[in-house]
């Protein structure tokens, strides 16, 4: 079941995404060479209750039948590509993370990504935070009435294929409203599914994840953070999103 959201429900939503971006806003202002991804954890964790908000990602069972998950964030970095546990590992200059958050408040869910440059990185790394961007500009720009699903999910590929990079395939966006995953899901990638067509009061987390070389990833053993199999660097980018008639609609923002 696809929920289309009320006026009402997109204001509750905007808020949920408010939130989100204010722990993005903070932890960018805070990722600096020298710090641990448990750091990131612990203030995102502030920021998310000073505003009366729940965290969406702590408590997650484990698909792979690991521990439930056990951060606010997902942090991942260089060849991790998302899912990563925040712990005692120290950013270093030079590494590139990601960082995937979410929030319910008043009973929806907000949910974005975001990539971040640590201190100098190199030119490729920055070019493959910038392709991933706009290749989640160009999925949005296809999320509108009448469309579909594979709308979104060809110019995300096609965007990131001409650029000479691969979407990761195993892991999909996907309709986000009382619950963090809710159908449709999104595909990166162009696939036989079609994807049902688009109406107004649909909200959808859109989200590339773009890999350097293959699409290919792997789980590591603590179950839950997924790599890419040749070890190249991956970038994620992530916002939840809402079909208006009026056009897309980002929810994750700040007001
Ligand atoms: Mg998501």
């Amino acid at each position: 079941m696809i929920s289309i959201k009320s006026q009402r429900e997109l204001d509750k939503m905007r808020k949920a995404g408010e939130v989100v971006m204010l722990v993005h806003k903070r932890l960018e202002e805070m990722i600096a060479p020298g710090v641990t991804t448990k750091e990131l954890d612990r203030i995102a964790a502030e920021v998310i209750k000073s505003k009366g908000a729940v965290p969406s990602f702590r408590g997650v069972p484990c698909p792979y039948g690991g521990i439930d998950f056990p951060g606010v964030i997902c942090a991942s970095i260089n060849n991790e590509v998302i899912h990563g546990i925040p712990g005692d590992r120290v950013l270093e200059d030079g590494d590139i993370i990601s960082i995937d958050t979410g929030a319910i408040l008043d009973g929806f869910h907000g949910d974005a990504a975001r990539t971040y440059p640590v201190g100098s990185v190199s030119p490729d790394a920055l070019r493959l935070i910038s392709v991933t961007e706009e290749a989640f500009n160009r999925g949005m720009a296809q999320a509108v009435e009448g469309n579909r699903i594979r709308d979104i999910s060809r110019a995300i590929q096609n965007f990131v294929e001409e650029n000479g990079f691969s979407v990761v395939r195993d892991y999909v966006g996907h309709g986000i409203g009382r619950e963090m995953h809710e159908e449709p899901q999104i595909p990166n990638y162009v696939s036989s599914y079609r994807g049902v067509r688009l109406t107004a009061g649909m909200t959808l987390a859109i989200e590339p994840m773009v890999n350097a070389g293959t699409w290919q990833v792997s789980v590591l053993d603590d179950r839950w953070t997924v790599v890419t199999a040749d070890s190249s660097l991956s970038a994620h980018h992530e916002n939840t999103i809402a079909v208006t008639d009026k056009g897309p609609e980002i929810l994750t923002a700040l007001y």
